[in-house]
């Protein structure tokens, strides 16, 4: 068949188009701010901080951060060196959010608790976000946990959107928590070998990981949704966040903020999931659908990284 170079020219700049449109986006979220680590000194916090938001500086990224207040007082007080943590992401132009004052699980306290719990943690992070001309608006669920029954759930969602808070969910659930403890656990011990074991093994995982969720987003929707990852303020992600970020832009990920995310409109679908266990978006969508629609042999921690970390189970 003779097709006109002109013809020619058209078709593969609408190729070229398509290709361009289908980009991977992702919004990064950082759980448990200021630090989470088993070395809780404010150097230690000092040290990891800085080092982290180097990494989000250097890709130029957009990065929402969860706080936990109660890390913010020492013997009661306001520990002005713990909040300057802080101060260091709104210095870089990054947001914050509430992850609850002493990040309590809705499926251990009441409604009330809970509730008293969200307020009192918003106290200094509302301060500093007005400081910098912005708003507190995001919320994330300790544990992921949502609520055990489905009129607790619409009670705090209720409460939540009263006091203006966008909940934040996630669709790229991992176990950087459990890396991030074997990491510390290996320092800890002088153990250099073990630490490089560890970190050798962190971002092929999370490359498991993403793939994983990438496939189980088409299994639901028939295309990759916009994806929310989770990480925390840890350890291993102070030494390996910029590894992680690369292994995405390899994969052809786009950086977006949590707002952009959401507009996906996957994100409108209900969350209607009561169970026990801290889970992903995608797979409270898929629970939903039928046990079917979960996507079989989701990777798993690797047997010494888990012996490491102390931790029985995922
Ligand atoms: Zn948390």
């Amino acid at each position: 068949m003779f097709i006109k170079p002109a013809l020619l020219l058209i078709i593969i700049a609408a190729l070229a188009g398509t290709v361009i449109c289908q980009h991977r986006t992702i919004a990064i979220t950082i759980d448990d701010l200021p630090v989470v680590s088993t070395r809780t000194d404010i150097a230690n916090r000092q040290k990891i901080t800085k080092k982290l938001v180097k990494h989000i500086a250097k890709a130029k990224i957009p990065v929402i951060g969860f706080v936990n207040e109660n890390k913010l007082y020492t013997d009661g007080r306001r520990d002005e060196e713990q909040i300057d943590l802080l101060r260091m992401w709104l210095d870089a132009g990054l947001e914050l959010g509430n992850h609850t004052y002493s990040h309590v699980s809705l499926h251990n306290v009441g409604v009330e608790e809970f509730e008293a719990n969200v307020i009192k943690g918003e106290t200094i992070t509302k301060e500093l976000l007005a400081e910098n001309g912005k708003k507190l608006r995001f919320f994330r669920y300790p544990y992921l946990m949502t609520g055990r029954t489905l009129e607790i759930k619409a009670e705090i969602v209720k409460f939540l959107t009263g006091r203006s808070y966008t909940i934040a969910p996630i669709t790229f659930d991992n176990a950087d928590y459990i890396f991030s403890r074997a990491y510390d656990n290996a320092f800890d011990k002088g153990d250099k070998a073990l630490m490089k074991r560890v970190a050798d093994a962190y971002v092929p995982y999370m490359e498991s990981k993403i793939d994983y969720w990438e496939r189980q987003s088409v299994k639901l929707f028939g295309r990759e949704i916009s994806e929310i990852m989770l990480i925390h303020a840890n350890f291993i992600n102070s030494d390996y966040l910029d590894d992680l970020i690369k292994m995405l832009h390899r994969r052809g990920y786009k950086f977006v903020d949590l707002e952009t995310a959401l507009r996906d409109k996957a994100y409108s679908l209900p969350d209607a999931y009561t169970g026990g266990a801290g889970i992903s978006r995608l797979h409270r969508w898929a629970l939903d659908r039928g046990k079917d629609s979960v996507l079989d042999n989701e990777p798993r921690v690797p047997e010494f990284v888990m012996k490491a970390s102390g931790f029985d189970s995922e």
